[in-house]
């Protein structure tokens, strides 16, 4: 699923590229070398009213998408949980790119952290609650919402309770802090899951399902109906995912129940710190104390719940849901059939894409011994990412003279099989062109420890930039997970036949 929409992505940027749009990539045709996109600032009205200027502003929030986006800063939420009524205090942090959304407990030795995945989600009447070991964190689908409904990729999320604040019940006070804090884009490429067959989950009378759709964003319809229950008429509601619209329509809608649900909650003790006023609590004539913030807000709130509950997937959804008194048991059922879809098409491409040893790499580069950094690729994602392997052993021939007492591989050999990788990966389009990448310029380089005989280099090459004449790689190297040398490479694209000449 991610593969096919990697692809896609990538042949639009293509397309964007060769009609000469440049504001699609708008910082890659400078001489200069290529800054990344602004890492860790907010997004700004200026900053649209600058991208307006050459561009649409559905263009210009198109190509916002394509980004991983985190705060600029901490958020802070204070208050008390939804149903046992702790204080608690809610910060949640910036995090690095393909972090996730991480909850973690402060008030338990050892500050568990439980990252926000279905794997993590354990059953619970009304309410979203992720378990690792005997820890949990309650009522974490309000703030999945918020953060879902902003576009924010990455986040640590802080509490110093088992439950996070529930405000007013909607997800209005996380989202009004998470944009206080600012939203800002980071240097990479979003990962969507991309609906591509109808998968229908259903249990009694309901029904929630993740259909194919046209545009690259994410709808949701939702059907509230209980045919027997005079004081919630049916309500229809439809939403298509995106910034502003989410802050206006859906996140504002608070969560209801009705008189005698309510009772029973606080007869069992629960909810006891609440009462109408502060709650939606709908008696015969409407809300008790109360009054709708929209005529049908509880379809809105039910379609807020199905936003943070499939935000459990990891990745943000491309396609259409369908949901028909869907609650969080269900979602959460839709959420585990696209993990294991996602999971059978990974290895279906993995099979597919087969790894490639020494004698596949050298049928595609000239490099040899003792030139051929990569010994192995161990995985290639079409033409957008690589990971390879370099064994860094004594026998080394640049380890005779640096420096034989203390042999440290030369930093420029890592950065050399940082570009032979990226090379690898970019030949993946170009050779069905007939061009070749050649070695432009190197820039952010940055030599994190000394690489020594006995370490693995695991290489990965992230294609940031690629348009017609040029392209943009980001590469990393590791040691045992450690960052030992990070680089952004440019290539210019030749005729395989200039350049042999
Ligand atoms: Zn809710």
């Amino acid at each position: 699923m991610t593969d096919v929409l990697d692809t896609e992505s990538a042949r639009a940027a293509a397309r964007s590229a060769e009609r000469g749009e440049r504001h699609a990539s708008p910082r890659v045709e400078s001489s200069e070398p290529s800054p990344p996109p602004a890492t860790g600032q907010p997004l700004t009205g200026s900053d649209l009213v600058e991208e307006a200027q050459t561009a649409s502003v559905a263009e210009a929030a198109e190509d916002d998408a394509r980004w991983q986006h985190t705060l600029a800063g901490p958020a802070v939420i204070e208050g008390r949980g939804l149903f046992y009524g702790d204080a608690v205090t809610c910060t949640i942090f910036p995090a690095p790119p393909d972090h996730g959304v991480v909850f973690e407990r402060t008030d338990i030795p050892g500050a568990v952290q439980i990252p926000a995945t279905i794997a993590n989600v354990t059953p619970r009447s009304r309410r979203t609650t992720l378990k690792l070991g005997d820890v949990t964190i309650e009522t974490v689908e309000h703030c999945l919402a918020a953060l879902a409904g902003l576009s924010i990729d990455n986040a640590l999320v802080r509490l110093n309770g088992p439950e996070l604040p529930c405000g007013d019940g909607s997800a209005l006070p996380y989202v009004e802090a998470l944009r206080r804090a600012g939203i800002g884009r980071q240097d990479a490429q979003r990962r969507y899951c991309r609906i591509t067959e109808p998968i229908t989950v259903e249990e009694g009378d309901s029904l929630i399902a993740a259909l194919p759709a046209e545009r690259d964003d994410l709808q949701i319809l939702y059907d509230l109906n209980y045919p027997d229950e005079p004081r919630i008429p049916r309500q229809l509601h439809a939403f298509r995912l995106e910034r502003e619209a989410f802050v206006d329509e859906i996140a504002p809608a608070r969560t209801f129940s009705l008189r005698e649900e309510a009772q029973a909650l606080w007869d069992r003790g629960l909810c006891h710190h609440l009462t109408p006023r502060d709650v939606l609590v709908i008696g015969e004539n409407g809300p008790i104390d109360n009054a709708y913030r929209f005529a049908n807000e509880p379809v809105r709130h039910k379609l807020l719940d199905v936003i943070g509950d499939i935000y459990l997937l990891g990745r943000p959804i491309q396609g259409r849901i369908v949901a028909y008194r869907s609650g969080h048991s269900l979602n959460h059922q839709l959420v585990y059939r696209l993990v294991e879809k996602m999971r059978a098409e990974q290895g279906l491409q993995a099979n597919l894409q087969r790894q490639m040893d020494v004698r596949a790499i050298m049928k595609i580069m000239r490099h040899r011994y003792p030139m051929l950094m990569i010994d192995r690729v161990v995985e290639i994602h079409g033409d957008q990412r690589a990971i390879g392997i370099k064994n860094v052993t004594v026998n080394e021939p640049f380890f005779q003279g640096h420096y034989p007492g203390t042999p440290i591989m030369p930093g420029v050999m890592i950065v050399e099989a940082m570009a032979q990788l990226s090379g690898l990966l970019l030949s993946r389009v170009l050779e069905h062109r007939g061009k070749i990448a050649v070695l432009l310029s190197l820039d952010k380089v940055k030599l994190r420890r000394p690489v020594v005989p006995g370490d693995q280099l695991v290489i990965e090459a992230e294609a940031i930039r690629a348009q017609t004449r040029t392209a943009n790689v980001k590469c990393r190297a590791l040691v045992a997970g450690q960052l030992a040398a990070e680089a952004q490479i440019k290539f210019v694209m030749v005729d395989a036949e200039d350049e042999a000449n």
